[in-house]
Formats: structure tokens, sequence, C-alpha cells
């Protein structure tokens, strides 16, 4: 169906975000689909990151697509590398590979009415080098952790040791025997830091901000149990069930709905707190370990061999902020200087600044899309489409991310196309957009829901956490339950879009 155009579909990411949507548009019928990313292989995430200790942090049976059970992942929560190779896996066995482009960056994309179409266009995406592509159907599958965040710290540039980010992890790096600083304590740093330590001569960590973590029930799984998933689907698929509904409960109860279920948000607090204290046995280090947030403004995690390498000899955390970097060292606001040869760090992403949208993106009446979000109110209608950007869908947008596992959120925006685009092909359209009626209700019923959630109720004060926009407002989290999230990614009102 591509007329005028070079494709039916662009897809930008060529992570689980846009293969999973790549897998829906083929399941409805798409062939001209094109999957760019400015990386040089596909995995988004898992194949950007690589640094030492990186693991899932959700159980594997899990943090997979559904309908791709992977029988045989080696522990239950899956190392890093396992995680690109089941990409690659899915891209083999879904015939992904031949759609896909990489090494080139999107830097813009603007939407063109076509004259003679009442209402029809198309996209006109620009690539890094000049070249330009145009597609019916644009999808922003770019990630919310994918703009590494590297902190402006007087000096850092003058520093004259070796600078890591974790983000862009130098594998030959070796380690040993340095002096290193470790900036960051969130959900990477929890992994990276034990591995760090193992070969460091001294580490020190400088937290900003301390994490909650409890223990992390982990194991191999044997051959034999891999053999019995890979045999007997439906036993996997119990395991999956267990292990979703849990981090259900944990969501819906610890964070979402805080003003009915306080109790539980402070009970998993308290075995974070607990579980710490078991490891950390001095007053002073147990003081700086111990957030004083509320449990869930920022991503908690699991570890079992964090907080140990606290006592470890050759490790330090430093909770005083950084004044300043000099050539050989950073020194601290009260005047200390630690010399350091290697600078690693684990700051995370940069989110509200420099994406949502990861790329200028232009609507129709020439509406600026991330102009527009940081002007008015951050929002996509069921986390996937904006009013005046007509066949554009957004996967990492404003409360989007449902449940714990990002598979959630990627398999229910997947339900989502294919219900957009069966009554696409029903009316014979080419083009949909969102109305904004249907987006100004969704906004509303999700500020509604969050006036519950912990965000709102807690104490998050203390806490600068990604969850929060410059506004103060917490829009990446949909404060809705799984379920209802599919259910309504089955059945939204189809009156909720125009046709054309
Ligand atoms: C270290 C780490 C561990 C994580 N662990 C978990 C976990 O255990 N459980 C969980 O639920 N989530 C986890 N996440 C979140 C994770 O990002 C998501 O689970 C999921 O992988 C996101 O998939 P995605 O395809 O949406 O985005 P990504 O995997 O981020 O892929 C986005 C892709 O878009 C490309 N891209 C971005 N901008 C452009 C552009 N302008 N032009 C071209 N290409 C572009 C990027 O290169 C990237 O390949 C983790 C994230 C990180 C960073």
């Amino acid at each position: 169906m591509s007329g005028t155009v070079d494709h039916d579909v662009v897809i930008i990411g060529a992570g689980f975000g846009g293969m999973g949507a790549a897998i829906e548009f083929k399941r409805q019928g798409y062939d001209n689909i094109l999957i760019v990313d400015r990386e040089d292989d596909l995995g988004g995430t898992w194949h950007v990151n690589h640094y030492p200790g990186l693991a899932v942090d959700i159980p594997s049976v899990t943090y997979s697509y559904s309908f791709e059970p992977n029988p045989f992942w080696s522990r239950l929560f899956a190392p890093g590398p396992e995680l690109k190779r089941y990409a690659v896996h899915v891209a083999d066995k879904y015939d992904l590979h031949r759609h896909m482009r990489f090494g080139k960056a999107v830097e813009g994309a603007r939407w063109e009415e076509e004259e003679g179409h009442s209402g029809g266009g198309h996209w006109v995406v620009n690539l890094s080098g000049g070249e330009t592509l145009t597609t019916r159907y644009l999808v922003a599958a770019t990630g919310y952790l994918s703009q590494p965040y590297r902190p402006e710290i007087p000096g850092i540039d003058e520093f004259a040791g070796d600078v890591l980010h974790t983000a862009k992890w130098d594998d030959s790096y070796d380690l040993s025997g340095k002096r290193i600083a470790v900036i960051g304590t969130g959900a990477t740093a929890v992994q990276l830091i034990p591995e760090v330590a193992k070969l460091a001569a001294e580490m020190t960590v400088y937290q900003r901000t301390p994490i909650y973590v409890t223990s992390k029930t982990d194991f191999a799984i044997p051959k034999s149990v891999q053999r019995i998933f890979a045999r007997f689907p439906l036993t996997q698929r119990a395991a999956r069930l267990v292990s979703t509904s849990l981090l259900e409960l944990l969501m819906v109860a610890g964070v979402l709905r805080y003003r009915q279920l306080r109790r539980f948000n402070e009970r998993a607090g308290s075995l974070a707190i607990r579980h710490m204290k078991h490891h950390i046995k001095d007053p002073v280090l147990r003081e700086k370990l111990t957030p004083s947030y509320s449990f869930g403004c920022k991503r908690p995690t699991f570890s079992n061999d964090f907080y140990p390498t606290f006592n470890l000899p050759h490790v330090s955390l430093e909770t005083t902020p950084i004044e300043r970097f000099d050539a050989d060292g950073i020194v601290t606001t009260d005047g200390k200087k630690t010399t350091i040869d290697t600078l690693v760090l684990a700051t995370g992403y940069n989110i509200w600044d420099v994406n949502f949208p990861a790329f200028e993106v232009i609507g129709r009446e020439g509406r600026d899309l991330g102009k527009w979000w940081r002007d008015n109110r951050f929002c996509a209608y069921e986390g996937v489409s904006v009013p005046m950007f007509p066949n554009f869908l957004c996967l990492a947008s404003p409360y989007s991310y449902s449940g714990l596992s990002y598979f959630t959120t990627i398999e229910y925006q997947m339900q989502h196309i294919a219900r957009l685009f069966g009554e696409v092909r029903r009316r014979q359209a080419r083009g949909f957009e969102v109305t904004e009626k249907a987006n100004e209700e969704f906004l509303d019923r999700m500020t509604v829901l969050l006036g519950d959630s912990v965000f709102y109720n807690g104490n998050c004060g203390p806490v600068r956490s990604y969850y929060f926009n410059q506004h103060g407002e917490a829009a990446i989290l949909r404060p809705t339950s799984t379920y209802n999230t599919r259910r309504e990614a089955g059945s939204f009102a189809l009156t909720d879009y125009s046709f054309s």
C-alpha cells in the first residue's frame, strides 16, 4: 500500500519495543517496514549496556515476550548477554533482520499533508547524514533509558584520568589495581559496584540518594528444569504467572494504591532496611544507606552483594556533595580530596530534557511535540498516541509504563496497534488521529488515579528520581493495574480516534 511513500511503517529503535511493534505490524499484514537504529546492532538496552554485573532485575520468565518464552534462561534473573541473545533469536524467528537499518540516527520527523486527500498525509523522516525517508506511519520506540546522562560537575572535563559511563562501557578497560570513583547508586550502580570492587585497589562510591535494595532470590535454573520448560511450555507459563502476580502486587499495593494500602508500602520499605542492617553493622554507614523517602519514589532493586561491598576495607561511601573535579581526583564540599585513576559514571539517563521525544517531531499545523509537552502537560492517550500527530505512535511516552516488567508495556501497546489497525483496515482508511477530547479525558483519569500513589501521598520530597518531570508530575508510570491496561488496549473506544 506504499503508493507515493518509501515505507508503510518506519519504526525508530530496534530494542524490544521496536521489535514488538514490527512483529505486530507484520501480523496486521504490513511488510514494507523499516526499523532504524543509530546503534550498530539490535537489542536496544541489551545491546548498548554490557557493564560488569549487568542482569535483569525482573525474573526472566516475566521479562520476555509472553508469546515467545525462552525455556533456556540460565538463572531466575538472567545476565545481560542472554537478553541480547534472546533479542537476536526473536529477530531471527520473526524475520525482522531484513527490515533493520543500523548506524543512522533519526534527527527529526515532520508531518506533511497531501494535497487532494482529505486528512491524508505522510511523515518525512530526517536521518543523520542528510538522508530523508517518507512513511505513512511512524513509530517512535526509542526507549526511556536510552539517552545517557553525564553530570555537569565543575572541572569534570579537566579530569585527566579515565572516564567510563555504564552505557558506554569499554570491555577492554582493565579495572585491576585502579583507584576508582563510582558516581551514582541507582539500579545500575547496584549491579556494577560489587563487580568493580572485586578488581579495584580502592573504590569510593559517591551517593546522592540512597536506594532501597531488598534481597534477591536468584538461582541457576537447572538444565532439567529448562528441559521441562521446553517440553511442557505450560509449566513455564505457570512460573511466569506466579512471578508476574507478585510483581503486580508490589506495584499496585506498594506504589500505586499507597493511599489505601500504605502499610504494604511501609512493609516493603522495612524489608529493604532490614536487609541493609543485616549486612551493615556500622551505625554511621547504616545511617548513610538509609533512604529518607518512601519506598517506590525511586525505582528500588534487588541485590545480595551490594551492601556487603561497603564492608570491604578498600571501599568507602561518600555522601558529602561533590564540589569539583581536579585533574587527578574529586573534591567534596567539605574540602576533602580523593585521588583517583578512573571515574565510573553510573549516573543513568536523561529522560525529561532530551528524551520525550528523542528527536524533533513536528505534527499538524507545525506543532512541535517536545515543546508542546513542556509548555502544557506531558500526555499520550493510552500511552501511545497524541492529538495533532496523525499516523504517529509514541511508545516511550508519558503514562505508558505499565507494571514492573517493561514487556507488559510492549505487549499492551502491540494489542493497541492490533485494535487500531484492525479499524484502519475495516474502514479502508489511511490515516488516524486521536481526538483532543479522548486525550484530555485520559489525562484527567490518570491524574486522579495518581492521586492515590506514593508519588503524591508518600514522602518523595527528598528524592530526585526520573519518575518526576520538570513540572513535578510523576508522568511515566500508568497508575492502573496491568490487567486494566491490557483490557483497555483491547477495548478502547474506536471513536477516540478519527479516521481518514
Ligand atoms: C541497564 C538497564 C537494565 C534494565 N533492566 C530492566 C529490567 O530488568 N526490567 C525492566 O522491565 N526494564 C529494564 N530496563 C528498562 C529497559 O530499557 C526496557 O525494559 C526495555 O529494554 C526498553 O526497550 P525499548 O525497545 O523500548 O527501548 P531501548 O531498549 O532503550 O531501545 C531504544 C532504541 O532506540 C534507539 N534510538 C533512540 N533514539 C534514537 C534516534 N534518535 N535515532 C535512532 N535510534 C534511536 C536506541 O539506540 C535504542 O537501540 C533496563 C534498562 C537499563 C538501561
